[in-house]
Formats: structure tokens, sequence, C-alpha cells
């Protein structure tokens, strides 16, 4: 285990098993249609590269970029988009991937751009959810897991874009980003 990392809460094992449950859930909804989804740089990445090799059904892959932390563990409430990547979406069904919904000042944000943009549906699937901490009205129709209100890091999720290489997800050690071990940023 990584020095940075106070406890593992999910190992490869684990998140497998939330993968797979998660995409076979998305394999029967969908069937039949195509499904447009779009992955939320970068938190996702390496759970969605999991996740759209499970999927049986047609699909198409495009990314938004959203950034709201900085070298911080606790959100700004500020939430940068960048969708200048994402191709028309008139009356296509949608699926964001996120790695964790927190306060859904993120979601809520795409969620306007993407119905702007003319959608369909715009369905969310996260790996994690953080229930306690929400502040916008945002549900996620396919959450992985809920978790705790700690920092967690690993399996894409970054700390000032570190540790997004773990294959497990941890929690953060408070020192790194508190004390006298605190990283760069
Ligand atoms: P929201 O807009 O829902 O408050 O923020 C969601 C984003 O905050 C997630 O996409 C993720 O990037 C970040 N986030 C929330 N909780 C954590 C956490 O425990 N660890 C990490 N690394 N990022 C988190
Ligand atoms: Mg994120």
């Amino acid at each position: 285990m990584h020095t940075d990392i106070a406890e593992i809460l999910f190992d490869e094992a684990q998140l497998e098993c939330i993968v797979n449950s998660l995409a076979e859930r998305i394999n029967k909804d969908y069937s039949g249609k195509t499904l447009e989804i779009i992955g939320i740089l970068k938190g996702s990445v390496v759970f969605l590269a999991d996740l759209i090799r499970k999927l049986e059904i047609d699909c198409t892959l495009d990314f938004i970029t959203a950034s709201s932390y900085g070298a911080k563990t606790v959100s700004s409430g500020k939430v940068r988009l960048d969708a200048n990547m994402l191709p028309d979406l008139k009356n296509k069904h949608i699926l964001l991937v996120e790695d964790i919904l927190d306060t859904g000042s993120t979601l809520a944000g795409i969620k306007n751009i993407v119905y702007g943009k003319g959608a369909f549906s715009a369905a969310v699937c996260t790996l994690f959810n953080k229930p306690s901490r929400r502040k916008k009205p945002i549900k996620a129709e396919y959450v992985g897991t809920d978790i705790p209100d700690k920092f967690v890091v690993g399996y894409g999720l970054d700390y000032n874009d570190r540790y997004r290489n773990l294959p497990y997800v941890g929690v953060l050690k408070p020192e790194i980003y508190t004390g006298i071990n605190k990283i760069k940023e």
C-alpha cells in the first residue's frame, strides 16, 4: 500500500464487482438503443475504461472537462466546465459518467449544458456517492456505492493530480494536505 494512504476502502476485486453490476444494469436498460456516453474528466477515466468494456450495447464516447478542487480537498463550489469537445447531442440518450457525486454542483452544471444541446435524456452513472454532502437536487440513476464523507484517492481519483494510478481506492492521510508532508502545489 502507498505510504500516503491511511486505509484501503475498495480493493481491485471489490471495484470490479461494483463495475460489473453497474454495467449489467446499463446493458439491460439501454438494450436496443444507442447510448452517448460522456465521461467527466479527469477523475472518471479509469472507472470509465473498465465500465465501457463491460457494455454490450451500441455506444459512443465523448468527454467534458470539469474542475472545482485545485489543490484542495473541499470543493470551492465553483465548477469550471469545458464542453468544447462535445458533439451535437440532439435527441440522444446520454449517460454522464462521474467518479464521485458530492455536492452535485458539477453534475447540475453538466446536465444544463447537455439538455441545452438538445439531449433527449441524460442519466448519471457515478462510481461513488456522498449523499451527506449534497447541495443540489441531483440524483444518479446508477450508483456504484455510497461512501462516507472522507477524502478518497486512487482508481482515477486524485489529490492535486496525484494518486490517480493507484489500482485501489483509499483514504488519503490528512497530513498529506494539512501538515509538514504536504505535497507541492
Ligand atoms: P461536486 O460538484 O458533486 O461537489 O463534486 C464532484 C467532484 O468532486 C468529483 O468529480 C470529484 O472530482 C471531486 N471529489 C468529491 N469528493 C472527492 C473525494 O473524496 N476525493 C477526490 N479525489 N475527489 C473528490
Ligand atoms: Mg471529478
